[in-house]
């Protein structure tokens, strides 16, 4: 059933199954390719993601590390004896010297454009601002209230030994974001004078600049340069667009994930780690809790209890760092997408097509040359076996290899009656002695032309084949096939037959003529005088046959010619050679037979001849009389034309005795006596 399907479809031809062929093949290896290539590109994926886990842990750390020293340099300001001797003795001197420290630290640090200790209601007692570069005392006079300030308030609230961090923002000067922008994050503790009463505030204004541009330049480095930090409510602390930076501050909504996000958004606002395919890319996001020190690989760090962070400090600084690969970066990076690669795969698919195509087309070349040489193959048995002539092959003792059906029809046979049968077999008695000679001839020279011998057929039946063979020899020249075709000749044979004997046949009486009379006469001549034997010959004419013709017509006389011949066949032996010698005349050449035995075979001729009564066309009947003359062979005889001589001499006689009677004459040309 496969094989037929097959078959049917390579007489589509090549262009027709190789698209049937072509897009099943693509599909198999599509198929088959394509989960391949999928763990493939999910391996490059995943060696990405790893490599953006490890930019994302470094920055992490880094922030952690930061927020740690600040927080500790706000336990260490907010310890100073020197600041709890001013809160004891709010002494002018005491103010100062805590100004000048608060100076040098600030002067020292270069992280606090401000470090200040404000009073219980949020007016600024010490004030120390970085002025272009320079830590610089603010006067009493230009000291300013707070209490208005969000982060005072928030500071406020803390219960003692507790510290406060405020979210990172930009900071307002004068009621005006100062320019350039300068993100700063407010350190503050609550201070206690010697009765342990709430005495005020330290507030350390840390510059965040620094920090980000570390973050910034840490995930420039990076492949994608996508990195981001982002607050709780999605506004970028910091973006790879810097335009997109400070949403909140600058109350431009649109400036937030969620807008620029809306795929992402929900997921990483609500989760604290992961990755997020969207189709604009890959996000892979982490919280970062820069105020959580437990999950710090450095032990002098993992000591969050001891630092009195507040609560709301954290909510303050809930951030997330997020990585943002986009598509066609994930992409670059796989095999499929450099166009070299598309071409190499182009190619590929290209000489597939073209294998595949040039597999078909031999296939289905070679399905039809087989095809053909299929139907060359049936024709030429075809003609081999139903040739209008026989074929027949033998071996080199002459048995038979190979016979085609048209001489098996001939002679009757199945062919395995006749394979390796010697062929004479198959031949008439007196064909084979010649068939034999025939063959050692033709094995010595390799060829025969047009033999003619006679088969006998299963039924018994003979025939006449003329046979011409050709020898196929081996290297040594030895015989080992010997190819033969034979044509049916029976109707020649029969032909030539039928012309010999016309030619030795007279027409109107059907006995012998002549010529055949002198040819056999000759042979027997032959034989008698090699024998010794006695041979006699008789000339027999009828009697005034003129007179037939004259009165009963030219037909009748044939009649009584026929009438003649009949009977004188009739009368004499088979060995007797009798023959129409001319008109009316008759002649019988008598081998063994003695002067008696002739002359009584012609006496009895004649009176057979005379007694006769023959009917003529016209109804009449009609009776003659014959003469004969007998001769004898004599040994000076040369030829039957001396025999026939004394037979004719005889004969004279015969008609000058009177007629119908017989004379013999001998050598010497004298009457011999007639036998009683
Ligand atoms: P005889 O021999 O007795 O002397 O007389 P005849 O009449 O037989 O003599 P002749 O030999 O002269 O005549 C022979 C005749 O036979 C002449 C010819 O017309 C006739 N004849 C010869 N051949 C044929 C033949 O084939 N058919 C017929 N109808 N007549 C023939
Ligand atoms: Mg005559
Ligand atoms: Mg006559």
């Amino acid at each position: 059933m496969t094989s037929a399907f097959i078959r049917s479809l390579s007489r589509w031809g090549a262009p027709r199954l190789f698209f049937l062929l072509y897009p099943v093949l693509v599909t198999a290896l599509l198929t088959f390719g394509y989960p391949i290539y999928q763990q493939y590109e999910n391996n490059i994926k995943d060696t990405l993601l790893a490599q953006e886990q490890a930019h994302i842990n470094s920055s992490i750390l880094m922030f952690k590390k930061e927020m740690f020293e600040r927080i500790g340099d706000l336990n260490l300001v907010s310890g100073l004896p020197i600041l709890k001797d001013y809160l004891n003795t709010r002494d002018a001197n005491k103010r100062q010297a805590l100004a000048t420290y608060f100076q040098q630290l600030a002067e020292t640090y270069r992280r606090y454009d401000q470090v200040r200790l404000l009073d219980i209601d949020g007016r600024e007692v010490v004030r120390i601002n970085i002025v272009d570069g320079q830590a610089v005392q603010v006067p009493a006079n230009e000291l300013q209230d707070k209490s208005d300030r969000y982060y005072i308030k928030e500071a406020m609230q803390l219960d003692a030994g507790q510290l406060y961090v405020s979210r990172m923002d930009l900071n307002v000067e004068n009621g005006r974001i100062e320019q350039p922008y300068k993100p700063v994050i407010r350190f503050a503790k609550p201070v206690f004078d010697g009765q342990g009463e709430n005495a005020g505030l330290v507030v350390m204004n840390y510059m965040a600049g620094g920090l980000l541009e570390a973050f910034r330049d840490a995930m420039a480095r990076r492949h994608g340069h996508h990195g981001m930090l982002i607050d709780s409510d999605g506004y970028w602390l910091s973006n790879h667009d810097r335009a997109n930076e400070w949403g909140a501050d600058l109350a431009r909504p649109e400036k937030r994930f969620a807008s620029l996000y809306p795929d992402a958004w929900p997921i990483i606002a609500n989760q604290p780690e992961g990755q997020l395919e969207t189709p604009l890319g890959l996000f892979l996001f982490r919280e970062v809790n820069p105020l959580e020190f437990a999950e710090i690989p450095m032990p002098h760090m993992q000591l969050r209890q001891t630092m009195g962070i507040s609560h709301i400090s954290g909510a303050n600084n809930d951030w997330k760092v997020v990585i943002f690969l986009p598509r066609a970066q994930i992409q670059a990076a796989s095999f499929l997408y450099s166009p070299i690669n598309q071409l190499l795969i182009g190619l590929f698919f290209l000489l597939l097509a073209a294998v595949l195509f040039l597999l078909i087309q031999r296939n289905v070349q070679q399905r039809l040359q087989r095809e053909r040489d299929h139907k060359v193959q049936a024709e030429l048995v075809d003609l081999y076996e139903h040739a209008p002539c026989g074929y027949h092959s033998l071996d080199d003792e002459g048995r038979l290899t190979r016979i085609n059906q048209t001489e098996l029809d001939w002679l009757g046979y199945d062919r395995a009656e006749l394979i390796g049968k010697p062929f004479h077999q198959l031949l008439t008695e007196p064909s084979v002695a010649r068939f034999r000679d025939y063959f050692e001839q033709f094995k010595a020279c390799g060829q025969l032309d047009d033999i003619d011998v006679e088969v006998r057929r299963r039924n018994g039946d003979s025939f006449h084949v003329s046979i011409s063979a050709k020898a196929i020899r081996n290297q040594q020249g030895m015989l080992i096939t010997a190819r033969a075709s034979s044509f049916d000749i029976s109707d020649r044979v029969k032909m030539a037959q039928q012309l010999e004997s016309q030619a030795r046949t007279d027409l109107l009486t059907g006995i012998s003529n002549r010529r055949f009379f002198y040819e056999q006469g000759e042979t027997e001549l032959e034989r008698a005088r090699r024998h010794q034997s006695p041979m006699a010959l008789m000339l027999l004419d009828a009697d005034h046959f003129k007179r037939v013709n004259d009165q009963h017509g030219h037909d009748a006389g044939d009649a009584v010619l026929k009438a003649m011949a009949e009977t004188a066949k009739q009368s004499l032996r088979t060995s007797d050679l009798l023959a129409r010698f001319g008109g009316e005349e008759f002649i019988v050449l008598m081998p063994e037979t003695t002067l008696t035995m002739a002359q009584e075979a012609a006496e009895r001729l004649r009176s057979l001849l005379g007694r006769a009564t023959v009917s003529i066309p016209s109804g009449e009947t009609l009776s003659i009389s014959v003469s004969i003359g007998v001769s004898m062979l004599e040994p000076g005889d040369k030829d039957l034309d001396a025999l026939i001589k004394r037979a004719d001499n005889a004969l004279y006689q015969a008609k000058a005795a009177g007629r119908d009677c017989v004379r013999t004459v001998n050598g010497g040309g004298n009457m011999v006596q007639q036998a009683s």
